[in-house]
């Protein structure tokens, strides 16, 4: 999102919320205070949102809402009226959320509403609908929270495009549909894709409850029921998305190294033993590195544990930005960290190694107090190694060894 444009005609909230906007989701705010500098800023700037005031001097009775919404704006209304009604008939329109803006309560609610939405620019969405008018209603409504939305008519086709989409967070389908219903639907996609991976919710105006527990039973996450409140469906599918992108938060955080945010040994093992065995397979060239800082001790001694931390993640930032984006870095212990370069040839690979080992010899580590540190890295590295993983790993660390005996700051291999 690059830039949001507030109308409100009471100054210091228009203020308020344009600062807070702008410093803690950093994104661009124009404020307008009326509905004819509204219109002026409109014509200069393309807008992903605009926070409306129903109550403007030139335009006192929600008149900026049809304007916005006639030039196909995006908008989040900001009110007073707090009459349940009057609130129903505004959320009919196609805005994405009526706010009471009484305190500084509404001010987050509508902060968290904004972050909600960028983060939702990240989501695919697939909706399964035989129904054509149900389809573009719900893909409009996916799209008003800033979804990105494809939309397909049954449940073989959606089906496909799970298989060749791995992108798509969320699948929304319906439950009667003809040859696969949305049932078998999403029981065949959960043979393949866990809660963790993709969210399912059932839409369907079906009246049997067991229905609704069938859905849930077979892996949907949620179930909602038609006719259904614009309101509920946000919600609905919001929670969803947040689940699954909390789940993603705790999986990385278990498979990654706190100090250093590289990957675990643990993490390291699991994808390496995967890839491991198909390279092998195909007869695909890769290298497996260890990596240990020389005289690490004295570093902790002279400048304190906690320079010798920097040192650490110094070394870290060398060797995720130095190798490709599909290779593996991984922490092991201490100042130990272990590599694997996938789909590279011997020569490639010492290349690589020469360069982080180069890299790291010209790298000044700053401590807390200013002084300037600088060290080195001893390499143990193999190439096409065809016994287990494990056994390839202990091989680099032997080279490591002889790395050191050899005087370190050098690559020994095979
Ligand atoms: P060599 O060149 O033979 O590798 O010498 P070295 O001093 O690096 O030897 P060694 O690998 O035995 O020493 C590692 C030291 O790193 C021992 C330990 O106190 C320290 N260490 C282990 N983990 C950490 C850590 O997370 N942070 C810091 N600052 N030090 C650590
Ligand atoms: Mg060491
Ligand atoms: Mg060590």
């Amino acid at each position: 999102m690059k830039r949001i444009l507030v109308i409100e005609d009471n100054q210091t909230l228009a203020k308020l919320i344009a600062k807070k906007i702008n410093s803690e989701l950093n994104i661009e705010v124009d404020v307008a205070y009326q509905l004819s500098e509204a219109k002026l800023f409109l014509k200069k700037y393309k807008y992903c949102l605009v926070l409306a005031d129903l109550n403007l001097p030139d335009a006192p009775n929600g008149e900026v809402v049809e304007y916005l919404l006639k030039k196909e704006n995006r908008v989040i209304v900001l009110s007073e009226n707090i009459d349940k009604n009057f609130r129903e008939n505004m959320m009919k329109k196609n805005i994405i959320d009526y706010v009471t803006k009484g305190g500084v309560d509404d001010i987050n609610y509508v902060l968290a509403t904004i972050g909600r939405l960028q983060k939702n620019q990240e989501h695919k969405v697939l909706v399964v609908d035989d129904s054509i008018i149900m389809r573009k209603q719900i893909k409009a409504m996916l799209e008003n929270l800033f979804f990105s939305v494809i939309t397909v008519a049954h449940g073989e086709e959606a089906l496909a495009m799970v298989a060749t989409h791995p992108d798509i967070s969320l699948v929304l389908t319906d439950y009667n549909m003809p040859v696969m219903d949305g049932l078998e639907l999403t029981r065949e996609i959960r043979k393949s894709k866990s809660k963790n991976d993709l969210s399912i919710i059932a839409v369907s105006s079906n009246e049997n409850d067991a229905i609704t527990a069938m859905f849930l039973k077979n892996g949907a996450n949620d179930y909602i029921k038609k006719p259904f409140s614009k309101e509920e469906f946000s919600c609905r599918v919001n929670n969803s998305i947040e689940a699954l992108e909390n789940i993603n938060i705790i999986t990385n955080h278990a498979s990654r190294d706190f100090l250093t945010g590289v990957y675990n040994r643990r993490h390291f093992y699991k994808n390496a033993q995967e890839y491991f065995s198909r390279a092998v397979h195909e007869g695909e060239r890769f290298a497996i590195a260890m990596i240990d800082i020389d005289h690490f001790k004295k570093i902790n001694d002279t400048y304190t544990q906690e320079a010798g931390d920097k040192a650490i993640v110094d070394l870290a930032n060398i060797l995720r930005a130095n190798t490709g984006e599909h290779d593996l870095v991984a922490r092991f212990n201490g100042e130990e960290f272990c590599i694997l370069l996938k789909n590279i040839s011997s020569e490639d690979a010492m290349t690589i190694l020469q360069k982080l080992r180069t890299k790291t010899q010209s790298n000044i580590t700053e401590s807390n107090k200013g002084e300037q540190i600088k060290f080195t890295i001893s390499i143990g590295l193999i190439t096409n190694n065809e016994d287990t993983l494990d056994e390839t790993v202990n091989q680099a660390d032997l080279m490591l060894h002889n790395a050191k005996q050899n005087g370190r700051n050098q690559v020994a291999t095979n």
